[in-house]
């Protein structure tokens, strides 16, 4: 009898479990998918060591230069140095969108991973006197937790002067001025274009941060580093055009705008 219970409890569990898996939107299917690679492709861990190796080679070229002001390394956080793809994956494998509240609950847990190779270049950078700067979206009262997930790895420079986070504007451009008014900023680590440039703020479309990347193509892998993040970003905002979409009208976009080879 007590089988036979717990066989029905664990069929119920797998349609359920089917059921929702095959529920997905679009984007959580591909959020589920951009999780799995970054938690065990080897080759996003590789995309992410080439990134960082760029960075230290950059780094000790800029060392070698005459300098008047200290240098610093400017880093974004989230999925440039911490490592959020277990959020990302719970949100995406129950069909949820990203929401505050649950975000906040999560970064305030301080367990992030770091994202390969990043700890190593930034207690690098400091090791060679290069101060970093961490300059990131998150919020006042998430200062706290960041300050001890950074510690955890014991990363340099993590006190309150530099960490810069999230006031009135999403935009970055007015905390990296504030940098530049004491340091000669050498390098830019971020997973988002607005981690590098005014010209990503206020909601480019697709075709302008395109134009903006062509233009600046030349400043990725010499003073801006990049790393892989195909989860989320300001991209997914410029796919919706910036809007609020139900899961059904995100789908509808994506089946518009993917090139398929019956075109
Ligand atoms: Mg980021």
């Amino acid at each position: 009898m007590k089988k036979a219970f717990l066989l029905i409890l664990i069929s119920g569990f797998c349609l359920c479990t089917f059921a929702q898996t095959t529920n997905l939107s679009i984007p959580n299917g591909g959020k589920t998918w951009a999780s799995i690679y970054q938690q065990r492709a080897a080759e996003y861990k590789a995309l992410c060591f080439q990134a960082y190796n760029i960075a230290k080679l950059r780094l000790d070229i800029a060392l070698k230069q005459h300098h008047t002001k200290p240098y610093a390394v400017v880093t974004d956080i989230d999925e440039t140095l911490l490592d959020n793809s277990p959020y990302d994956a719970q949100r995406a494998v129950s069909n949820l969108d990203y929401d505050p509240k649950t975000w906040k609950e999560w970064t305030a847990k301080s367990i992030c991973d770091t994202v390969p190779g990043a700890a190593a270049f930034f207690k690098y950078a400091a090791k060679r006197g290069v101060t970093v700067f961490y300059i990131t979206n998150r919020d006042e009262d998430e200062r706290a937790g960041t300050l001890k997930n950074l510690q955890l790895y014991g990363l340099p420079n993590t006190d309150n002067a530099h960490l810069l986070l999230k006031q009135k504007s999403s935009s970055k451009e007015s905390r990296r001025a504030a940098v530049l008014k004491t340091h000669q900023i050498i390098l830019l680590c971020g997973d988002n274009l607005a981690d590098f440039d005014a010209l990503y703020d206020n909601h480019p479309d697709e075709d302008n941060r395109t134009a903006t990347t062509q233009k600046l193509m030349k400043q990725f892998g010499s003073r801006y580093i990049i790393v892989p993040n195909p989860s989320y970003d300001d991209w997914e905002g410029a796919l919706f055009n910036y809007g609020k979409l139900s899961n059904a009208q995100k789908d509808s976009v994506i089946k518009s705008k993917l090139k398929t080879a019956s075109q």
